[in-house]
């Protein structure tokens, strides 16, 4: 949605004031010194190709060169500012030879060296120039960080930024780019109130942004915490938006007579758990409440939510609404497809990118119409265009695969009465406040009967030959084999040439009965490969993890990961949860590096003797010292640019309750902190709020 189209809202017959945002929503080449191939790169770096992505791109600590010091005082290996005059230049005596410049400075002599690329105009014999770097332990000062006229004004900044860069990407491309970037900042009105902001001893925003992009001094704490405080509020007031429509229209009591849901037991085959039939009876008090049901089903792979999801929403069919469900992937979509029509005694479609033309046409008339109840889908449900007659129910699969707030709406009607979201991933309790603020959460425990313990081996990938010679073993058998390449680099094309050459070696051996499934194949080609896989038609599907969430085989049952110390523990347990499922002894196979670090072989070697998910969650979490939990940033959790809502908890805290007292005060956001807090809304793309809104 692009950012700019709020103004209309309140008061149509208000002049319309100039939009303070607009330069810092300009793309990154409108600023000076950045073409194109350099706004490619800093993008990449800051994770968006706007003025405003930039600034928010700050340093993740600072050089401080503000101390001078002299030849005699500077030691070795730490960093020195000094001024000099250059007393001799040695000219290299082959190519391959440095440059030497001989300077003193009363104290003593030193050497600059130069291997490359000579600055011979900055420093003729007798010059004096400020100098700064780090001296060898030989005394000599291999390409100075800096070379400038003595006496001037600095030319370099005394405290120096250092930003996260990219392959490409270096500090001196940023440089100018972020001082023009400041110098676009507007004057904007403060959003935080007064009090906190004198009890915090925050600045104002562009104040903070200045002096964490080119100070004069190492910054204090507090900007950074003012900023993502800022941050942290922009998400939690988009979300407490959201949700006070949720909670706010009126909801509706969907009862059933179980009619349909009798049926589909009765395709099942099997009974409900006790702990699938402690939630479905949660969930169906919720649907027959007249308020809006917000509610979190979290269950280890394989707990058997899907079941209790397909039940829920066959209640919404039975009080005559109609149900959604959202995958996050087009394979798992299509897996809920087939699930569906083996159970639900009504019909069911799948809306994908990849349903086009004719079938998309007469899918969207159903849903328009009433005369289709149940649809199941990817994004693409939340796309333009998609209109339902009363929809009752959404279920969200998989949601940590999603953004944020955007998911609360779906389709072009808005908010959905009732929605349930699944997760397999044990999510902490501060990860639900900050994605989902306040909603219910509902627990499946325990596995279904049948379902077998999966053993796990560890293996070095240097006995690969032994591993295939077992699985030729598991094969004659008559196993169904798994066999995962991972995620290399950020690059799909070496991901892909790992996966296409390991089907390779496994096809020269096994011949047909290897198939192959990843994520660049074309969507029919792929799941061509997973319907061979799960007929029997092939028995080893070599995949990169594109199978990861969900795929339900039940005759698999052997896993084996490659490089599985690359792949996060939650992950690996998600990929383990693939076999188990049918009567057959599972067994999966974690391949690992041959030299493999201490903690990478302590985290294999939890999941080897654990299978309790939460469990594994919590020691992923403490092992990799929360930096990234639950492999959360690589998996999609809405990108946070300045706060950890980790390291933030308080703050998060803070801002959840900031947020429910000014939307007390100003629900529609048009006092005059609440103009402000637009703007903030802006600036950190939580702009899904406003469709909200102005809905309705
Ligand atoms: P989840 O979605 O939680 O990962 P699934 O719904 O895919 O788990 O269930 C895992 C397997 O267990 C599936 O093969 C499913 O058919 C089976 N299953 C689910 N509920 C039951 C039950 N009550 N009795 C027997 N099998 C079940
Ligand atoms: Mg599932």
């Amino acid at each position: 949605m692009s950012g700019v189209s709020y103004s209309g809202a309140p008061n149509q017959c208000q002049p319309v004031e100039p939009d303070p945002l607009v330069p810092l929503f300009a793309p990154l080449t409108s600023l000076r010194g950045v073409g194109e191939a350099v706004a490619k790169l800093i993008a990449r770096a800051a994770g968006g190709e706007r003025v405003i992505d930039l600034l928010f791109h700050l340093p993740e600590s600072y050089i401080d060169r503000r101390e001078r010091t002299t030849i005699r005082a500077a030691l070795p290996g730490k960093l020195a500012t000094l001024e000099v005059q250059v007393v001799r230049i040695e000219p290299p005596a082959t190519a391959r030879q440095p440059t030497k410049v001989s300077v003193t400075d009363g104290t003593g002599f030193a050497d600059l060296v130069f291997f490359q690329r000579f600055p011979a105009a900055r420093l003729p014999v007798g010059a004096k120039v400020l100098i700064s770097g780090k001296f060898d332990d030989r005394g000599q000062m291999v390409h100075p960080d800096h070379i400038a006229p003595a006496g001037q004004p600095a030319q370099f900044p005394a405290v120096e930024p250092v930003w996260p860069l990219t392959a490409g990407l270096f500090a001196w491309h940023l440089r100018r780019p972020v001082v023009d970037a400041l110098s676009r900042l507007p004057a904007l009105p403060e959003w935080h109130d007064a009090a906190l902001l004198k009890r915090e001893r925050w600045p104002g925003f562009t104040a903070a942004l200045r002096a964490l992009q080119m100070p004069a001094e190492p910054p204090s704490p507090a900007l950074r915490k003012r900023l993502a405080y800022d941050e942290l509020l922009a998400g939690q007031v988009a979300l407490a938006v959201v949700r006070r429509r949720v909670r706010d229209r009126p909801g509706r009591a969907l009862a059933g007579d179980d009619r349909l849901r009798r049926k589909a037991l009765a395709a099942f085959g099997h009974k409900l758990t006790p702990t699938q039939r402690d939630v479905l009876a949660e969930i169906d008090a919720d649907l027959a409440a007249p308020r809006r049901m917000l509610r979190l089903l979290q269950g280890d792979v394989g707990a058997g939510k899907t079941l209790v999801a397909i039940l829920a929403m066959l209640r919404a069919v039975e009080a005559g609404a109609q149900a959604a469900i959202m995958a996050p992937t087009e394979i798992l979509a299509r897996q809920h497809l087939r699930t569906l029509e083996r159970l639900s005694p009504v019909p069911a479609a799948l809306l994908t990118g990849s349903v086009t033309g004719k079938a998309r046409a007469r899918i969207l008339e159903g849903l328009a119409d009433g005369s289709l109840p149940i649809v199941v889908g990817t994004h693409a449900l939340v796309q333009q265009g998609v209109a339902f007659k009363d929809l009752g129910l959404a279920v969200i699969d998989e949601q940590h695969r999603f953004g944020v707030d955007q998911r609360l709406l779906l389709g072009k009607k808005g908010l959905v009465t009732d929605v349930l979201v699944m997760t397999a991933t044990p999510i902490p309790r501060t990860l639900l406040l900050t994605h989902w603020g306040e909603m219910q959460v509902s627990r499946l425990t325990g596995k279904p009967a049948g379902r077998t313990p999966v053993k796990t081996t560890l293996h070095s990938l240097a006995t690969l030959p032994d591993v295939v010679d077992a699985i030729a073993r598991k094969l004659d058998e008559g196993a169904r084999v798994y066999w995962v390449c991972p995620m290399v680099s950020e690059s799909e094309e070496i991901d892909l040439a790992a996966a296409e050459e390991r089907f390779a070696t496994l096809h020269a051996r096994f011949g047909a009965a290897v198939g192959l499934a990843h994520g660049r194949q074309d969507s029919a080609v792929r799941e061509a490969a997973l319907a061979d896989f799960a007929a029997g038609r092939t028995r080893i599907l070599v995949a990169t993890t594109v199978i990861e969430v969900g795929v339900d085989v039940p005759e698999a049952s052997v896993m084996v990961v490659e490089h599985a110390e690359r792949f996060g523990l939650a992950q690996l347990h998600q990929l383990r949860g693939r076999v188990g499922r049918g009567a057959a002894v599972s067994f999966c196979l974690l391949l690992h590096d041959d030299g493999l670090q201490e903690t990478a072989r302590r985290r294999l070697t939890l999941l080897r003797d654990t299978d309790d998910g939460f469990r594994i969650a919590d020691e992923d979490f403490r092992l990799r010292g929360g930096g990234d939990l639950l492999g959360t940033r690589q998996s999609g959790l809405p990108g946070w640019r300045i706060a950890d809502p980790i390291e933030h908890e308080g703050l998060l805290r803070m801002a959840g309750r900031d947020a429910e007292l000014l939307l007390q005060k100003d629900p529609r956001l048009t006092g005059e902190r609440g103009r402000a807090v637009r703007l903030l809304l802006r600036l950190f793309d939580r702009t899904v709020a406003f469709r909200t809104l102005h809905s309705g």
